[in-house]
């Protein structure tokens, strides 16, 4: 059984009391335990901010691009022993956890080549400089530049690899250092991916530290230099983001939460290849790392004329998925990571259902293929469906964190379309699926203000379109209201939120000069 460590003050800590098991959940056999206790959460804010921050600011984008390179080396190169541990702590299939692994260093290498673009320039100088007065004499230009703190990163469960390295490229590449906290209970990815970049010497001292467990009088510590990026349920997030050390100090706090992701099928979808990502990308979504994505699909909007046939098809599909214990080869679909996401799940089907009903699956737990009878977290797929999109009460409000997703009848309007996917409050993303041009562009006008990315799924895009659960490093990932309202990622804007705006007002020569502008 393994016990997992803190990384603070430059050394590992192990607790010797205080711990919570950790699981296999495909068996429920104990493989380990976490605990913080003993974490002196003062010394290691204070480590960050006088040691790690001056480190980080002292070297060049190039050279903290560099360490990222190197972090995602060491990911990669142990990419076997990772998936392995997510296999048996998060219970992921091959895939599934490849999702998270290789989404964790394919994140650091896009950042660490975004790095080496940016040289030495001493700061990102975001829009041109503004003459000011009837002269170059005063000229005006906004300069980026890194916060004096540390970043606190408190991650959800489900991306135990991911959740730490995005965080983790912005920050560093701004030039902050971080203490990173992964979800206790599948912690065990994270803690063995940076006990590997650890061991690599890869890091400067105090510019990354690692909590295993709980955060203790951590975010008290936290004031307005301080940066606190948090990932997963909105209950905790409003909890977090209201602590009155972090309102008084104005700590910049970034929110990824829940969402109610929709997929709308656009009208006259016909049979072919729109059609057909549709059903793959939404069968992919539910199933995908058994639904526990921020961004599956809960909701599936179906043109009225079109529902027999969806429900049909994605029944059958659906009915091919092998749940089970994914050591197993044949298994497709792997078991919710806790017992507590399996209740979860369970009532949250429950509170679907009173607006719902039953179209396939059982919306109960299921047992495993590979594992002992009545052993293991395993979920049914499922799929529920209502009669009148703006009767669907819980629909709307409550994300069931599993592979579960609601089907929705629509009139086939964009603008009815966009008006139901509102009803959730703010995705992460929505994808439409259409040839339609103007369709799609009434769809994004009605649209566009409740989500954080439109995927477009068509003819065109088909052949390589990866699914809409996917966060890529180029573009933004957050949305708005029930989503949390932040912004990660999105290319250099992800550093942002690391970075002061300073409008430097001067004569252009030397506003050029002290922004690092040479032409
Ligand atoms: P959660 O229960 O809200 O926990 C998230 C993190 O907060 C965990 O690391 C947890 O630590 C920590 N935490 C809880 N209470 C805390 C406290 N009082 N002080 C400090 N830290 C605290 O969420 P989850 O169950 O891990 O994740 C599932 C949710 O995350 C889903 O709703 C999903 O939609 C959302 N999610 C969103 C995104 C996104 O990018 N938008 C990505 C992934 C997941 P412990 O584990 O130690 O309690």
């Amino acid at each position: 059984m393994k016990t997992l460590k803190s990384y603070v003050g430059g050394r590992w800590h192990q607790a010797t009391a205080g711990f919570s098991p950790l699981l296999n959940p495909a068996t429920e056999e104990v493989i380990g335990q976490v605990s913080s206790q003993g974490v002196d959460f003062a010394a290691a804010v204070a480590y960050a901010r006088e040691t790690g921050g001056p480190a980080l600011r002292a070297l060049t984008f190039a050279q903290r691009g560099e360490l990222l390179k190197a972090m995602s080396k060491v990911l990669r190169e142990n990419r076997d022993e990772l998936l392995a541990l997510s296999r048996d702590n998060t219970g992921t299939t091959t895939p599934d956890g490849s999702f998270d692994i290789d989404g964790a260093s394919g994140t650091l290498a896009y950042y660490s080549v975004l790095g080496r673009s940016l040289g030495d320039r001493p700061y990102l100088t975001p829009g041109d400089g503004v003459q000011l007065a009837r002269s170059e004499a005063f000229w005006g230009q906004h300069v980026m530049v890194p916060l004096q703190g540390v970043a606190v990163h408190i991650n959800a469960f489900n991306f135990p690899a991911w959740g730490f390295a995005e965080k983790a490229a912005c920050a560093l590449l701004a030039g902050m250092p971080l203490i990173t906290k992964p979800a206790s209970s599948t912690a065990m990815v994270a803690e063995r991916a940076i006990e590997l970049i650890v061991a690599a010497g890869v890091l400067p001292a105090g510019s990354f530290q690692l909590i295993c467990g709980g955060t203790g009088d951590l975010l008290d510590q936290l004031g307005p230099q301080d940066v606190m990026a948090f990932t997963g349920s909105a209950d905790t997030a409003l909890r977090l983001r209201s602590r009155p050390a972090l309102l008084a100090a104005n700590t910049r706090f970034n929110v990824e939460a829940d969402s109610l992701n929709a997929a709308v099928l656009g009208p006259e979808a016909g049979e072919g290849a729109t059609w057909a990502l549709f059903l793959k990308d939404v069968l992919r979504e539910m199933t995908q790392k058994a639904g526990q994505k921020c961004t599956a699909v809960r909701r599936i909007l179906v043109p009225r004329p079109d529902l027999d046939r969806v429900r049909a098809a994605l029944a059958e599909r659906l009915a091919a998925v092998v749940t089970g214990n994914p050591a197993d080869p044949a298994v497709t679909m792997g078991p919710l990571p806790t017992a507590q996401q399996l209740a979860d799940a369970l009532g949250g089907v429950t509170r679907l259902r009173q607006s719902a009903r039953l179209a396939c699956g059982s919306g109960e737990r299921v047992d495993g293929v590979g594992s002992p009878a009545g052993k293991g977290f395993f979920f049914a797929p499922t799929l529920l469906e209502v009669a009148d999109a703006f009767a669907a009460g819980e629909v709307h409000r409550h994300e069931v964190f599993a592979p579960v997703a609601t089907l929705v009848p629509y009139d086939g309007t964009a603008e009815q379309a966009a008006a139901i996917v509102g009803l959730g409050g703010g995705t992460l993303v929505t994808s439409a699926y259409s040839d339609d041009g103007g369709w799609l562009a009434r769809f994004l006008a009605g649209a566009g203000a409740t989500t954080g990315r439109l995927y477009v799924g068509s003819d065109g895009s088909a052949p390589e379109a990866p699914g809409t659960g996917m966060a890529m490093p180029q573009l933004l990932h957050g949305g708005p209201g029930r989503a949390g309202g932040g912004a990660e990622l999105a290319g250099l804007a992800g550093l942002d939120l690391y970075l002061q705006k300073v409008a430097l007002q001067g004569h252009r020569a030397v506003v050029n000069s002290l922004a690092g502008i040479t032409s």
